[in-house]
């Protein structure tokens, strides 16, 4: 684990994060406790840029599943992730957070459209940034958007908040046996089967270019400052480490 706390961050938020007890959609509520969670690293002086997914609300490989287009059903889950940014960024301004949300598909009316250099300036003047529909592009997910907007906007980490407490050596929720590892290699996050961290494309960027990425449970209080101040949660994914269970 990093001693010296992160001074930016890039927070991968999955659509599931805004679902609370439903099971499509958004739940205002869940949205305002990820709001908080933001707020507290926030304001421990934290730039923080946040990319937000869209799985609550559609994604692309199901949709293709139902007979539509795959590249037509990725601009569809893209247009979900708008829709959650916008939902973040009303919770974040409840809270007395600013904000501004870019977009990677233009849509000037609720968004700006998203520029390299804005967003970096964006978090110097203490603004929290949520960067809507991914990459822009399809057959990618919100991890690889998080992945090349953290090396863009020179993050220190990538952490990607989910619903377990990090990465297991099986998925826990169908095994008692599965054990959490503190530390992995990008190496063994790619290669050992049962790790499910992110998709392969979104791990062979952060690998490639040296972005740490850490995996821990957001709706568990105080987490992301937690993990942010280096403190022992989640798994600490790098190239740089020995893999490490807890
Ligand atoms: N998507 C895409 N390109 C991107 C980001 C997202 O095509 O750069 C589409 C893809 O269909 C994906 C959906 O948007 O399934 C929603 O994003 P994701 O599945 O990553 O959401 P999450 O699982 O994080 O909630």
């Amino acid at each position: 684990m990093p001693e010296t706390r992160f001074k930016r961050i890039m927070l991968k938020v999955g659509g599931e994060s805004l679902i609370g007890d439903r099971e499509y959609g958004i739940d205002p509520q869940a949205a305002l406790t990820v709001a908080q969670q933001i707020k507290a690293v926030h304001e421990s002086g934290v730039d923080v840029a946040v990319v937000i997914g869209g799985g609550n609300i559609f994604r692309g490989v199901a949709g293709s599943k139902n007979g539509i287009d795959r590249a037509t059903a990725d601009y569809m889950g893209m247009l979900a992730t708008v829709m959650n940014a916008l939902a973040l960024q009303d919770a974040l301004e409840k809270v007395g957070v600013e904000t501004r949300v870019q977009s990677a598909l233009e849509m000037p009316a609720v968004a700006e459209r998203f520029i390299r250099r804005k967003a970096i300036r964006h978090m110097e003047k203490g603004r929290v940034v949520i960067l809507a529909a991914g990459t822009g592009v399809p057959y990618v997910t919100t991890d690889t958007g998080a992945s090349l907007h953290a090396l863009e906007l020179h993050c220190d980490v990538l952490m990607k908040a989910t619903k377990v407490d990090g990465i297991y050596d099986k998925d826990p929720m169908k095994h008692q046996d599965a054990k959490r590892f503190k530390t992995l290699s990008f190496k063994d996050a790619i290669s050992l089967p049962g790790v499910e961290v992110m998709d392969t494309a979104a791990l062979a960027m952060s690998s490639d270019n040296h972005m740490p990425v850490m995996v821990f449970e957001l709706f568990e209080k105080d987490n992301l400052i937690k993990a942010v101040n280096g403190e022992d949660i989640g798994t600490y994914v790098s190239n740089d480490v020995e893999t490490t269970f807890a």
